[in-house]
């Protein structure tokens, strides 16, 4: 569903990925991490066409991303999730939730509000519909997140460390959403370094580390014998 090949990304001299090479198929789970700095977001973010890489090339469903283009059809058919939840502080979870859906994707009022009801009482945050994300926790407040993506229907989901700025009773709460996603079959693509749930639904993680992918691995390989000395040092530190 998502390929990437031969990706460079220079913020100024500074090159922050280094010929990343990435296929991602239609219902698989892939889980990205790796030390800070190391380029996974400017990965993800380039995935979904939020920045744009000097060299490469990225298709997604078979079309390529043309860059300095919106790509707006392919930007709709992925949803992304930040660490900061993004909520628009101004309008209320079930307002998050039809704003691009009646903007962007043209649904009727009814239509979308139905939409966002479903995806809210999947992620069970229905009951805080009506409040607005300053009145929800954390927890709530990312599951409403994973919600307002869940409502344009993509085919993909990217997720940016979604539990790092979350208090540990919260983080719970949303890797059970996300692996009910993966469950339900969604090709998802997570930076995290959850590595209970990346074991648990990972197909494959893939570590980088200064702009490079330097392992991929199935979880059970990756955790038992990293090859490389730099994957090593890193589960020394987060396991
Ligand atoms: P973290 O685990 O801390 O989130 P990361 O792996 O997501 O790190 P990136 O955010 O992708 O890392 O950043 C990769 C490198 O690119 C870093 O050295 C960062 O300073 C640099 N970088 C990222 N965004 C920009 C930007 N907009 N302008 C300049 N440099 C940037
Ligand atoms: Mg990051």
């Amino acid at each position: 569903a998502v390929e990437a090949s031969g990706l460079c990304k220079w913020f100024k001299k500074f090159q922050a990925l280094r010929d990343v090479d990435l296929q991602v198929r239609r219902g698989e789970r892939i889980v990205i991490c790796g030390p800070s700095g190391s380029g996974k977001s400017t990965l993800i973010r380039c995935l979904n066409g939020l920045e744009t890489c000097q060299q490469g090339q990225i298709r997604v469903n078979g079309r390529a991303l043309a860059p300095g283009k919106n790509n707006l059809e392919i930007r709709r058919s992925i949803g992304m999730v930040f660490q900061s939840f993004n909520l628009f502080p101004h309008l209320s979870v079930l307002q998050n939730c039809t704003l691009a859906q009646v903007r962007a994707q043209k649904r009727s009022k009814e239509e979308a509000v139905e939409i966002a009801r479903h995806y809210l009482a999947r992620v069970k945050i229905i009951d805080q519909a009506g409040k607005f994300p300053s009145q929800l926790s954390g927890g709530q407040q990312q599951r409403a997140a994973i919600a307002r993506a869940l409502c344009m229907k993509p085919g993909t989901m990217l997720f940016d460390e979604p539990t790092s700025a979350l208090d540990p009773e919260m983080i719970k709460e949303v890797l059970d959403v996300m692996v009910s996603l993966a469950e339900d079959g969604m090709t998802m693509i997570c930076v995290t370094h959850e590595m209970g749930f990346a074991r648990k639904v990972a197909d494959r993680i893939i570590f980088m580390d200064e702009g490079r992918i330097v392992e991929e691995a199935p979880p059970e390989i990756f955790f038992s014998s990293p090859q490389t000395r730099r994957a090593q040092l890193f589960l020394d530190q987060i396991l």
